[in-house]
């Protein structure tokens, strides 16, 4: 049998490629930078242990708990304190307990009495019948008010996608809140009974899913798929170009090419932007020409009126982690909880700050805290290329008046992320339908990623189970 190559060691390539040769397929990835793992990055130094990229894994579905079985990594995952769950949301410019129950909100202070009533009156609002794409702001200040979206909903959207609430399509980025004002006219009475679908579906809403890491942190997860490839990982190997030929496709690299019977793209949107995609035969010099799976030999122009140049239009905005150890004694908040997320109109400089040594053991020595803030996004871009001092210095500026942080910290490590999180904008649809298009048209490539079935590790990781289903099934009819 041809073997797959698998373009990108992110833990969605990862994925693929372990999956696959666990079905008998042999597989060959192909990875662009040094190390496996893509944005996943965990670093122990000093008796902490810092992670630059995500920090938790929620699971989301139960492909995710499988694949951890399946990498016999049962026994070193680890599962988040469970006094590790309150979070914060800034408010009066200190962190303020979100409420653990749907009720506990009326009595929070983190809502204005307005507010309050305006999540009341949300079951009574009407829905949207029109199927105008909205923006997550547009929605929540139709459904509730302004001061839901400034306070509660710019906040999350900067934990979940570092992302700006007016840009961001609540279609794309929000299906299911979209789905559940579709299906049950209000967020309320959706929240209540869509709980029931999403048992029958095996899925965890977000909010209520386990969220764990690993003993050495999430860089493990890569690590050890990767070892179990084995030589079948190529690292500093990025592809350039890919050749439809006959019976399957020829995969050029700066140092050579070779021929699979199926390529799956799990990198980023911006770089497959970049790709040279040709059909081999019949090819008019400058002309990029994919074949029409159900049609003529000859082929049809790749994407008269669109092409895979379109890609390189998704935003990603930077984003710089900034990893803290401080003595226990020189920080006045217990940091008791998951993180702190902070809205845009209190005026901080970070985005959020998880509590990374209170969720998981072993990320700080005995006696000290590790707290994980985020710099940038699409809020602030330029704050996240500073340098690793001003970095610093303005985390722990924000820190001392959130957290009552006094004195330098005794560990740092900062990473940038020049191109971070894909956004799901307004007008999104349009790329995953040109997904779509490329899949239908080249037989045998297929599309799987953040960019494609949702931004968070968990989906990357449902993402890459749900590629080998059509990979298997399209070498199968082969
Ligand atoms: C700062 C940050 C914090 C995050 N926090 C969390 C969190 O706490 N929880 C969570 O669930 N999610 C989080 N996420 C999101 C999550 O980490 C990502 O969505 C997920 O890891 C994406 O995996 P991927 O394999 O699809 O892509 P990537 O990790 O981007 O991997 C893609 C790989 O493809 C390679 N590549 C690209 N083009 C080519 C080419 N032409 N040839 C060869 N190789 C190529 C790249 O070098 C890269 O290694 C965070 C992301 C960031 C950036």
């Amino acid at each position: 049998m041809k073997s797959v190559a698998i373009i990108g060691a992110g833990i969605t390539g990862l994925t693929a490629a372990f999956y696959l040769k666990r079905k008998g397929i042999p597989v060959t990835v192909y990875e662009a930078g040094g190390h496996v793992g893509g944005v996943i990055q965990s670093i122990r130094r000093d008796g902490f242990l810092a992670e630059c990229g995500p920090n938790t894994l929620l699971e989301t579905s139960p492909k995710i708990a499988q694949l951890v079985r399946d990498a016999g990594l049962a026994s070193r995952r680890l599962d988040s304190d469970p006094k590790a769950e309150a979070r914060y949301v800034v408010r009066y410019r200190r962190p303020i307990a979100m409420p653990s129950s749907q009720l506990g909100i009326f009595t929070s202070e983190l809502l204005s009495a307005k507010a309050k009533l305006a999540l009341l009156r949300e079951p009574f609002v009407p829905r949207r019948r029109d199927g105008r794409e909205e923006s997550i702001a547009e929605f929540v200040v139709r459904r509730l008010n302004r001061e839901f979206l400034d306070q509660m909903i710019d906040a999350l959207v900067a934990g979940i996608y570092a992302g700006d609430p007016h840009q961001l399509s609540v279609q794309q980025a929000f299906p299911r809140l979209a789905e559940l004002e579709a299906r049950h006219g209000s967020l309320i009475k959706g929240q209540i009974f869509g709980a029931r679908e999403r048992k029958r579906r095996g899925e965890i809403a977000k909010d209520r899913a386990p969220k764990f890491s690993f003993d050495e942190g999430l860089q493990v997860l890569p690590d050890t798929l990767a070892a179990q490839l084995g030589d079948a990982v190529k690292l500093n190997t990025p592809v350039t170009k890919l050749t439809q030929m006959e019976g399957g496709w020829r995969v050029s690299t700066a140092t050579g090419e070779a021929e699979h019977g199926a390529v799956i793209y799990c990198g980023t949107a911006y770089k497959l932007a970049e790709l040279q995609i040709e059909r081999s035969a019949g090819l008019r010099p400058g002309e990029s020409r994919i074949p029409n799976r159900a049609g003529s030999e000859t082929g049809v122009p790749l994407y008269p009126t669109l092409d895979l140049g379109a890609f390189s239009e998704i935003r990603y905005p930077p984003v710089a982690s900034v990893v803290l150890g401080f003595r226990r004694e020189d920080v006045a908040h217990p940091c008791q909880g998951y993180g702190m997320l902070i809205p845009k109109v209190e005026g901080f400089r970070i985005l959020g700050t998880i509590f990374s040594s209170s969720l998981f053991p072993n990320r700080a020595p005995a006696g000290h805290v590790t707290l994980t803030s985020y710099v940038g996004g699409a809020r602030q871009p330029d704050l996240a290329s500073r340098s690793a001092d001003e970095l610093v210095a303005l985390a722990c500026e924000d820190l001392r008046v959130l957290l009552g942080v006094k004195g330098r910290p005794v560990f740092e490590h900062t990473m940038l992320y020049p191109k971070a999180i894909p956004q799901y904008n307004l007008g999104y649809g349009r790329y995953r339908e040109l997904i779509s298009t490329v899949e239908n048209r080249a037989a045998g490539l297929f599309l799987a990623g953040h960019y494609r079935e949702g931004v968070s590790l968990g989906d990357s990781i449902v993402s890459g189970c749900n590629v080998v289903e059509r990979v298997e099934k399209f070498l199968m009819t082969k």
